[in-house]
Order: C-alpha cells, then sequence, then structure tokens
C-alpha cells in the first residue's frame, strides 16, 4: 500500500467518526425533546383530578372533536396528555377548567396534523441531518481528494451518484500531434506499431476482408526508451484521438470503484472511435492474480474488468488498447492471450546508432555551435535510455546559460555526460592531500589495468573531481564500437580493470580505503552472473543457476538452485574475482614507475584525457610496456 492510500484511509476513519459523533450529539439533542412529545393518554376522570389539583396548564380542543390535549408543567417539566371527554361534560368541562385558570385553546383543524409535524420532527429531523453530513462528507472528500477521489454511501442508496459515478472529465482523449520521426532508433518497434497505425486509419479495410483486427499491444522495455512516446506517435501517426491514463489510477480504495472507470474509459472510447487507449505502467493494475492473503480484491476487480472490456468492445470502429511497463513478468498471464496484449512490442535501450539519432532530435531543440561531434556523445554513453540522453542535451544547453553562452558548446555535452553519468561535480568536497594522492592512484591504477588488456575500451577520461553522486573520481571507457557478445576472456578483464583501484591503493600504501565499495559491488555482480547465468564457470558448465529479479530493471538475482550449491556458487564468484584481483595486481606492479608518473600527473591536473593519459605510459623512457595488439 502506497503512502497515498495509507493517507485517505486515515482521513476517511476520521471522517467516518466525526459523523458519528455528530449523529450522536444530534440525536441526543433531539431525543429530550422526543421524551417531551411523547403523548400520554388518560382517563377523562383522571384529567378533571389534575385539573382539580391545579396541575394542568394548558387544554386543547378541536372543533367537532371529543378529544382534549393537555399539558402539565412548564418549560422543561411540560409534559404532554390526552383525553376524551365524558359524553356531554363539555360544559361543565370547560368551567371546571375556567375555574382553575387552564389556558384554555381551541381549535379548527385536526390535532393529527400536529402529531405528523412532531413525528417529522422527532424522526425526520435526525435522519435529514444525517443525510446531510453524508452528503457534505461526501463532496468535501471528493474536493480534498482530487476528482478520482472515492466517494461515501450512506445509508439506502443516499449519494447514489457515488459509486461508479462516471469520472468523465478526468480521462480526456487529445490529440498527440507526435509522430514517428519524433523517436529516434526503435525501428522495429516502429515497424510492429505500423500496421495498428494503418487499422486505426482505415478500419473498414480490416473488417472487409474479415481480418481479426489487432486490440491490443504491450509495449515493454527499461525506463526511459520512448513507450510512452512511441503510444503518441502511433496516435499521431494515425491522426486519432489518444486516451491516456496510468495504471495506478484505476487501482482506488474502494472496491469497484476502479473497475467502473474502466468501463467509463471504454464507454468515452467507443464515442471516439477510432482512437487509442493508452495504459501507462500497466503492472500497478496488471499483476499476476494470486491466492495469497494479501491479495487485493480492488485490483482484482479492475483487472477482472479491463479483461472483459477488452473482449468486449467492438473493434469494428477501430479502438486499440495499448499498454506499457518495464515489468513484464509480474503481468497477469490472461492479460497476454490472444485478443488482448498479444503483441509484445519490445522497446529496448538503444544502440550506437539510436543513441546517435536521439541525440539528434533533441539537438535540433537547442542552439548549437556548428561542427558538434555528436558521435563522441553517443560513444560515451553506452545503456543509457532515450530520457538520458534527451537530459544530457538539456543538461548542456543548462550549462552554456549558466556560462554566459548563447550556443551549446561540445564541452557542454562532454561535461553534461559526466553529469548525467556520475552526478553534478560537488564543490564542496574538500578531500585532504594525502586522499587526494590515494584516489589518484586508485584511478590510475583502474586505467592502467585497462589499457594492458587486449579487448578493454581505451581510456578516455580520467579524473579526481569529486561528484554529488558521491563518487571521489572516475575513470572513463569509451568503446570505438558496439558489440554485443562478451567473451569469457573480456569478462574477466573487466573484473581485472574493476579490481585496478584497490590494487593500486594496497600496492603503493599498503592499506585499503572504502573507495573501492563500488568497484568491488560490480565486480562482484559480473562474476556472479558469469557463473550462474552465462555458464562461464568451469565447475557448473552450462546450468542455470539464478535468472535476474526483473529484466528491464535490474536489481538482484534469484538463485535457482539448492542451497548446496549457493555455496559453491558463492565460493566460484570469490575465486573469479580473486583471479582478477592477482592479475590486476600483476599488471600494476610490472608497470609500477608509470603507476607513480601518472597518477602524481592526475593529482596536479585533477582530469587529464584519454590521449594525455595514453602518451605517458607509452612514452619510450625505458618503462613503457609492451602494449598488447588491439582486438580486431
Ligand atoms: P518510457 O515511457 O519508456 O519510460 P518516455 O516515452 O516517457 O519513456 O520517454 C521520456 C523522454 O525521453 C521522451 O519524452 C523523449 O524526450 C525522450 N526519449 C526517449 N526515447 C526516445 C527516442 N527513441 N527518441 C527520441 N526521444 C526519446
Ligand atoms: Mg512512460
Ligand atoms: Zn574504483
Amino acid at each position: 500500500m502506497d503512502m497515498n492510500e495509507n493517507k485517505r484511509r486515515r482521513s476517511m476513519l476520521v471522517y467516518i467518526l466525526i459523523a458519528i459523533v455528530a449523529y450522536l450529539a444530534v440525536s441526543q439533542a433531539l431525543g429530550s425533546g422526543l421524551n417531551a412529545a411523547r403523548v400520554t393518554t388518560v382517563d377523562y376522570s383522571e384529567f378533571v383530578d389534575m385539573v382539580e389539583k391545579d396541575e394542568v396548564t394548558q387544554a386543547t380542543s378541536v372543533y367537532g372533536n371529543p378529544e382534549i390535549s393537555f399539558t402539565t408543567g412548564e418549560g422543561d417539566d411540560q409534559k404532554l396528555y390526552s383525553t376524551v371527554l365524558y359524553n356531554g361534560t363539555e360544559q361543565s368541562t370547560a368551567e371546571l377548567l375556567e375555574q382553575h385558570d387552564v389556558k384554555m385553546v381551541s381549535q379548527i383543524q385536526d390535532t393529527s396534523g400536529d402529531l405528523w409535524l412532531m413525528l417529522l420532527v422527532s424522526y425526520g429531523l435526525p435522519i435529514l441531518v444525517f443525510l446531510g453530513i453524508g452528503w457534505w462528507l461526501n463532496r468535501r472528500m471528493k474536493k480534498a481528494m482530487g476528482d478520482d477521489g472515492p466517494s461515501m454511501n450512506f445509508g439506502g442508496g443516499f449519494g447514489g451518484g457515488g459509486l461508479g459515478k462516471s469520472n468523465a472529465k478526468e480521462i480526456k482523449g487529445e490529440e498527440t500531434g507526435v509522430t514517428f520521426k519524433d523517436v529516434a532508433g526503435q525501428d522495429e518497434a516502429k515497424e510492429s506499431l505500423q500496421e495498428i497505425v494503418s487499422f486505426l486509419k482505415n478500419p473498414d479495410k480490416y473488417t472487409e476482408i474479415g481480418a481479426r483486427c489487432p486490440r491490443g499491444a504491450l509495449l515493454v522495455g527499461p525506463p526511459g526508451t520512448g513507450k510512452t512516446l512511441l503510444a503518441k506517435a502511433v496516435a499521431g501517426e494515425a491522426g486519432v484521438t489518444f486516451f491516456q491514463i496510468a495504471g495506478s489510477a484505476f487501482v482506488e480504495m474502494f472496491v469497484g470503484r476502479g473497475a467502473a472507470k474502466v468501463r467509463d474509459l471504454f464507454k468515452q472510447a467507443n464515442e471516439k472511435a477510432p482512437c487509442i487507449i493508452f495504459i501507462d505502467e500497466i503492472d500497478a493494475v496488471g499483476k499476476r492474480r494470486d491466492t495469497s492473503l494479501s491479495s487485493n480484491d480492488e485490483r482484482e476487480q479492475t483487472l477482472n474488468q479491463l479483461l472483459s472490456e477488452m473482449d468486449g468492445f467492438d473493434n469494428h470502429k477501430g479502438i486499440v488498447v495499448l499498454a506499457a511497463t518495464n515489468r513484464p513478468e509480474t503481468l497477469d498471464q490472461a492479460l497476454l492471450r490472444p485478443g488482448r496484449f498479444d503483441r509484445r512490442i519490445p522497446v529496448e535501450l538503444p544502440d550506437l546508432a539510436g543513441r546517435e539519432a536521439i541525440l539528434k532530435i533533441h539537438a535540433d531543440d537547442v542552439k548549437m555551435e556548428p561542427g558538434i561531434d555528436l558521435g563522441i556523445i553517443a560513444r560515451s554513453t553506452p545503456g543509457a535510455s532515450g530520457a538520458d540522453l534527451a537530459n544530457i542535451i538539456n543538461e548542456a544547453a543548462l550549462r552554456a546559460v549558466r556560462l554566459g553562452r548563447r550556443r551549446v558548446t561540445q564541452e557542454d555535452l562532454l561535461e553534461s555526460v559526466d553529469v548525467v553519468i556520475a552526478g553534478e561535480k560537488k564543490k564542496s568536497t574538500v578531500l585532504s592531500p594525502h586522499e587526494k594522492e590515494v584516489v589518484s592512484y586508485h584511478e590510475t591504477g583502474h586505467a592502467i589495468v585497462a589499457a594492458m588488456q587486449k579487448g578493454s575500451a581505451p581510456v578516455s577520461k580520467i579524473t579526481i573531481v569529486p561528484r554529488t553522486s558521491g563518487a571521489l573520481g572516475f575513470t572513463m571507457q569509451v568503446e570505438e564500437d558496439e558489440h554485443f557478445l562478451t567473451t569469457r576472456q573480456e569478462a574477466k578483464d573487466k573484473i581485472a580493470v574493476l579490481c585496478g583501484g584497490r590494487a593500486a591503493e594496497e600496492l603503493i600504501f599498503d592499506e585499503m580505503t572504502t573507495g573501492a565499495s563500488n568497484d568491488i559491488e560490480k565486480a562482484t555482480q559480473l562474476a556472479r552472473a558469469m557463473v550462474t547465468q552465462y555458464g562461464m564457470s568451469d565447475k557448473f558448465g552450462m546450468v542455470q543457476l539464478g535468472q535476474p529479479a526483473s529484466r528491464y530493471l535490474g536489481g538482484g538475482q534469484q538463485l535457482t538452485c539448492s542451497e548446496g550449491t549457493a555455496q559453491e556458487i558463492d565460493a566460484e564468484v570469490q575465486a573469479l574475482v580473486e583471479e582478477g584481483h592477482q592479475s590486476a595486481l600483476t599488471t600494476l606492479r610490472e608497470n609500477r614507475f608509470k603507476l607513480h608518473e601518472i597518477a602524481h600527473y592526475l593529482q596536479k591536473k585533477e582530469t587529464i584525457t584519454g590521449e594525455e593519459f595514453m602518451n605517458i605510459l607509452t612514452r619510450d623512457d625505458g618503462f613503457a610496456p609492451k602494449m598488447p595488439t588491439p582486438a580486431e
């Protein structure tokens, strides 16, 4: 349960409590009136007795009615009685009342009217007040929680407008104006979506021939790869209305309300067809239904409603449901059945060409100096998503403004890559001279081990400027071009590079620092994946022992083996990392002099380029290592 829901529940409880207290107070107040209004019927002789004892204060008779209603006492003590006159005693009764100074009131109309009024006052008023409070709360809650807030249902159907009421205004269709041109890379995804576009443009063509038209497609991929953008582009390309709603918006506090929203959404879409319904982050509602105790009734009902709407809608008109998620593995199987989201469109992280194209699209929106090389930016950002790249361009533009320039320069771009990858430069962190020396050796250690490896990407930059992310420095390697397979040797080399920082510290200072924690994490992760997923260990061979918890969101791994094996895996992982560690130590020992020289140079300059680094490393002064022949 998220925070918001918690808050809602709590305020709900408060409202209900207030309502109960208010009701009790009102009924209590009216209750005393109620007692006073209770009429006691007495015999005529009793009435005469009371008059003679001077207890009676007022008597009321209705013309032509033998009944007399009378009161005793005054104010709070007042009591109401009624009696029927003894036949033929009207005269004497009147005289008796007069003798005892009783106030005599006569009426023409039936007192039963009064009785009704009394009943209304004694019973009707509290009910009215109660309903009124209910109505008031209903309105308040709606206001307080925005229009999609739940409404309360008090008593027999009162406030019937609440439950299941359509939220017509909140889901608004729009023309997106986005087209495929605005989405760079993602050619496969665009191709798969092209068919949906042409169906939306001309649904008749499809129905004439009897083709079963696509009803839904699921866009899956890591965050920021352009899923939402693609969905909008489909609507824009086809020129149809775009209904967007987040999956989480369906998950309501009251069972049945989410389902009502789904119904409403499809009803509206039906009116606007052809159109696109886009459900973003569908995993919020489409999670696998299960039998666990914590299952969520509301979510399941909503999901069921969604499923039945998807089966039921009249597809001749051209309604296509697109949905996006980065956790496809959690989705309910029923959603993926043919006729629902049977089409799965992967939206992957962009490759080198894709990254450059995305950079270009966003670069067109800002003023740039001529001759900017976006290729180098694309090459320094493997693993970046479209959103990251858009962010890099924006950061560069911000930097240009900050420095009082009117155009973005290459340097702005390079600097913003660092910002997006490693965080903003942190000016407030002041390292002591010794710490600075340690960090210099650490980073140089990484760089030298990387340079001495055959297939490693060349070092492009080394810096010891602290970053807001907490990094005290970093060594950047940029691949010349992309490769999609990693060999076992390359994976081992990578581990060695990651161990290079700590190895340098050990070698030079004979001590360890906390600076290597991130390296250790990455090295261990890689080694573990080699053993459990890539089948690269001698011991286990090609057996899958674990799987990633989430394909697109990264994060841990789930072991799929027995406990005993888990222990052996740990040993194997440890051996792999240790092998890398030893190899790094050997490399650095052999190049000790270069390590000193470069580290001191780095300490002085704080940031050096890959070129400067290679110049020193390969300068022929008798210590230059024999460089590996570059891999082809
Ligand atoms: P997702 O929905 O997959 O998390 P979005 O579609 O919201 O990602 O993308 C966020 C932003 O990143 C977009 O608004 C756009 O500026 C940028 N972006 C992402 N992918 C691309 C792409 N392929 N081409 C152009 N811009 C992209
Ligand atoms: Mg999105
Ligand atoms: Zn490091």
